[in-house]
C-alpha cells in the first residue's frame, strides 16, 4: 500500500512539473524569431546564401536565440548589457540623439555597428563571424522591443510588477513574452501574418537610421509607460490596446535586419 501510494504521488508530481509555465528572456523565444524569420523574407539570393554559410546552415530564426541561452553560462556575462540601452524619462528627439552619441556603456546601440563591422572584416575566423551574426540577429530584435530602450531606475519595466491574465508579471516581461505568447501562433505563421508593410512603409523602414531606430522605441516606451502603474491587472484590454504597435516593432525589426545583411553581403 505504501508503495503504491509513493508511485501515485510521483506520478502527480510529474504531472505537475511538465505543466508549469516556461520562463524565457528577452522578446521571448517567439518574439526573436519572428524578427530573424521576418528578415529571411527579405534577404536577397546573395546575402541569404551568406548567412546561411556564417551561421552553418541555421536559419535567421533558430540563430536568433542563442544570446538568450548563453546567459546560462557565466563566461559570456560581459555581453549583458549589450542587450540593451536605458534612457532617461522626458527626452526630445534631440536630448535621445545626445545621449546616444556620448553614452560610453556597452549598449545595444553602439554594439550593433560593431558587429557589422565585424561581419564585413575578412580576417575574421568563422567562429567569430558566427557569433557576431547571432549577436547581430538578436540585438535588432532587441533594440525594437520598446522596454529595452526603458528607463534605468526600473529596469526597463523590469521593477514594474503586473498581473497578466491573473499571473504574477513585470511590465518587461509582458512585452518579452507575454503579449506575443498570447497570440497564439508559431513563428512562422505570426511571421507571415504581419508581413504585409505597404510600400511606403517598407521604403521607410529599410532606409531608416540606428539612432532613429533607438527614438522610435524609446517613444513607444513612453506610450507603455504613461499607460501602465505598478500592480495594474493586464488582460484583454491591454492586448486590444498594444498589439499592433507590438506587431508593428516586430516586423520593423525584421526589415531592418535583412536590410543590414543585405548591405554588409550585397
Ligand atoms: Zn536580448
Amino acid at each position: 500500500m505504501i508503495q503504491i501510494n509513493l508511485v501515485k504521488k510521483l506520478f502527480i508530481a510529474i504531472v505537475l512539473i511538465a505543466y508549469l509555465p516556461l520562463n524565457a528572456g528577452a522578446w521571448g523565444m517567439t518574439g526573436h524569431r519572428i524578427v530573424g524569420q521576418i528578415a529571411d523574407y527579405y534577404l536577397t539570393a546573395k546575402a541569404r546564401k551568406a548567412v546561411y554559410e556564417v551561421l552553418g546552415n541555421q536559419s535567421p530564426a533558430m540563430a536568433s536565440n542563442w544570446p538568450d541561452f548563453i546567459k546560462s553560462d557565466s563566461t559570456y556575462n560581459y555581453l549583458s548589457s549589450w542587450h540593451y540601452v536605458n534612457l532617461p524619462a522626458d527626452l526630445d528627439q534631440h536630448g535621445v540623439f545626445n545621449f546616444l552619441d556620448t553614452d560610453k556603456q556597452a549598449n545595444v546601440y553602439n554594439k550593433i555597428p560593431e558587429l557589422i563591422a565585424q561581419l564585413k572584416d575578412k580576417k575574421q575566423t568563422a567562429g567569430q563571424q558566427k557569433m557576431a551574426m547571432r549577436l547581430l540577429i538578436h540585438f535588432l530584435g532587441d533594440i525594437h522591443q520598446p522596454l529595452h530602450t526603458g528607463r534605468k531606475d526600473d529596469l526597463g519595466g523590469n521593477k514594474i510588477s503586473v498581473t497578466w491574465f491573473g499571473q504574477k508579471s513585470n511590465l518587461h516581461r509582458v512585452w518579452d513574452e507575454g503579449l506575443v505568447d498570447y497570440q497564439q501562433l508559431s513563428y512562422t505563421e505570426y511571421a507571415a501574418a504581419i508581413n504585409h508593410p505597404t510600400k511606403e512603409q517598407l521604403a521607410q523602414w529599410q532606409h531608416t537610421p540606428l539612432k532613429d531606430c533607438v527614438y522610435e522605441s524609446y517613444l513607444a516606451a513612453n506610450k507603455i509607460y504613461a499607460a501602465t502603474k505598478v500592480d495594474d491587472k493586464l488582460s484583454y484590454r491591454y492586448n486590444f490596446e498594444f498589439v499592433d504597435l507590438m506587431n508593428e516593432q516586430l516586423l520593423k525589426g525584421g526589415i531592418r535586419l535583412a536590410q543590414i545583411l543585405n548591405t554588409i553581403y550585397g
